[in-house]
């Protein structure tokens, strides 16, 4: 029989009809989502990032649509995207997040202390599920793309910081950001090398993200791990960091070098595109390096 749920109070986000079944505890659990409608969601710039900010609305304040994507158990602390609670079903991957279960509440609560799956979400409940989530898509297989979805974690994990800090000035968000930012660079690194290795490809991931309004799809990692390279990659070996750029800017111009917008190179990240090849471009430059690659325009034959 299906358990019933408090009506949540909340004029922001309701509980969803039907219950969520956790695939490991099998305990049932509401589906909370951002009610939408009413002037709540006011789309203001998108970032280089991809991230679309919202403006605060009179009526309702700031909103933060990211806070209700993930899913968590309240009983056993599993946390996927909320797609993935019927589309993961290996008994490994839930054994694991049963194992880690006290040691992933303890690493999620030494960063957002005091957060609670059992009341309507706040900035912290949201935070808390994604950093939850990250640790989980650990155990989970490769045919679910796990690595991709940790890096859309993690890139969302530094916005909410950044979103926590903004809120909660000297707790530490700041550089709680500046963590999950590497990591965010760590994993989308790492997901294009396993598709390159043929080790992990993108077939399990339905929408890249990374913000909620959109889905940029590969051109969108491709361009996101080179971003997250020039912005937050180490800086103690410079002509490795060098290198490592020149190699993104090379793929950044073959993928976005014709210069025309379409359906895999939308017109915003098409922008955003040819502003960080200039910047790389620019950092080369700096460093005296030569610059032994053709113009972003020409550069198909590259
Ligand atoms: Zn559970």
């Amino acid at each position: 029989m299906t358990k019933s749920f408090k009506k949540l109070e909340s004029n922001i986000s309701y509980y969803a009809k039907k219950p969520t079944a956790c695939p490991v505890c099998k305990n049932e659990f509401p589906r909370e989502d951002m009610l939408s409608g009413g002037g709540r969601m006011i789309a203001g710039d998108l970032t280089d990032e991809l991230r679309r900010t919202y403006e605060p609305s009179a009526k309702y304040g700031p909103v933060y649509p990211l806070m209700y994507t993930v899913g968590v158990c309240p009983e056993c602390f599993t946390a996927f995207f909320w797609s993935d609670f019927t589309e993961i079903t290996e008994a490994d991957t839930f054994t694991a997040c049963l194992e880690r279960q006290e040691k992933n509440k303890a690493a999620v609560a030494a960063v957002f202390p005091y957060y609670d799956f059992n009341r309507a979400r706040t900035l912290l409940d949201g935070a808390a599920a994604h950093f939850l989530a990250l640790l989980c898509y650990e155990n989970a297989a490769k045919s679910h793309s796990p690595t991709t979805k940790q890096g859309i974690l993690a890139l969302r994990l530094a916005w909410l910081s950044g979103d926590m800090n903004r809120l909660c000035p000297g707790r530490n968000y700041d550089y709680v950001q500046q963590v999950f930012y590497r990591k965010a660079l760590f994993f989308y690194t790492q997901a294009l090398e396993y598709e390159a290795g043929d080790t992990e490809n993108f077939d399990g991931i339905a929408n890249f993200g990374p913000d909620i309004d959109k889905n940029y799809g590969y051109t969108g990692v491709l361009y996101l791990a080179c971003l997250l390279e020039l912005k937050y990659g180490q800086r103690e070996d410079m002509p490795v960091r060098l290198q490592t750029l020149g190699r993104h800017k090379r793929n950044i111009a073959k993928v976005f070098g014709l210069g025309k917008a379409s359906k895999n190179k939308p017109l915003p990240l098409l922008e955003h595109a040819r502003a960080l090849y200039d910047n790389i471009k620019k950092d080369q430059q700096d460093a005296n390096m030569p610059d032994l690659d053709l113009d972003f325009e020409d550069d198909e034959q590259a």
